[in-house]
């Protein structure tokens, strides 16, 4: 069966000596499918792969059991200012391994989140902001990023009142295992509460409520950026890894470099 559907590559590897491998990410979940002869042929498919694009593919499905066999690809649209960018290209590499490990159920909304969160970094890339604007703001929308897809994962951080009790005041600490706001008479009971203040409260708010394409535009964020950016950082990638159970390599080259 030919299945023609528009999708974002999420990994490739070489395959024996001239095709590859690759996962592509579409609206209805992850598909693995082998791409013959990619390297030589680079006119069909083999440069499409490499870039960061939406693609059109059309996927060959013999059975369940067998991998799909890609025929053909085409661009639908190239995110080439984001290939220029280093900054841009290890955050898309880090989007690619999370959706790799979490888009794995039927949920269309991972294949709108990846759209939204390139549309959101080239618009930002378009700019001209100077690098060191770029680079906080791109660290922001990862962090968005990250609470959307924990969001989609069915796990979205509660930020509104205590996860245990539901008292809404005196909530300044955080539990990864509960996935939300603990209060202080809660975290007795909690093993792994985090001290977190009202600034980091407001700085998950923003990102798991504004779209990613107006976090970009808020002036509030860059305010409460510095001192809330180190605490949103590691509970989210606490929360991630809680969630996926695996260590993703390339957060850390994204890390030294914004
Ligand atoms: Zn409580």
């Amino acid at each position: 069966m030919i299945k023609n559907t528009n999708a974002f590559i999420l990994s490739y590897n070489q395959y024996k000596n001239s095709s590859i491998i690759a996962s592509f990410l579409t609206d209805n979940s992850i598909i693995q499918a082998i791409c013959y002869r990619a390297k030589k042929n680079s006119k069909s498919f083999g440069s499409d792969l490499e870039s960061i694009s939406k693609l059109n593919i059309n996927i060959y499905k013999k059975n369940e059991n067998h991998l799909s066999i890609l025929k053909e690809s085409s661009i639908i649209k190239n995110y080439k200012i984001l290939e220029k960018s280093i900054y841009s290209s290890l955050a898309v590499f880090y989007i690619r391994e999370i959706f790799l490990h979490c888009a794995k159920d039927f949920d269309n909304r991972y294949f709108i989140l990846m759209e939204k969160t390139l549309d959101a970094l080239e618009s930002l890339e378009e700019n001209n902001y100077d690098d060191k604007i770029k680079k906080m703001y791109i660290d922001i929308l990862i962090r968005a990023f990250e609470i959307k897809t924990l969001h989609i994962a069915g796990i979205s951080p509660n930020l509104d009142k205590c996860i245990i009790c539901g008292n809404s005041d005196n909530t300044l600490f955080y539990s990864i295992l509960e996935g939300g706001l603990i209060c202080s008479k809660c975290k007795n009971i909690i093993k792994d509460s985090i001290k977190i203040t009202e600034n980091d409260k407001l700085f998950m708010r923003i990102i798991k409520y504004t779209s990613l394409i107006d976090i970009i535009k808020n002036e509030d964020l860059k305010n409460i950026y510095n001192n809330s950016i180190n605490n949103v950082k590691n509970i989210m990638e606490k929360s991630i890894f809680n969630h996926i159970n695996k260590t993703v390599k390339s957060r850390k080259v994204l890390e030294e470099i914004l």
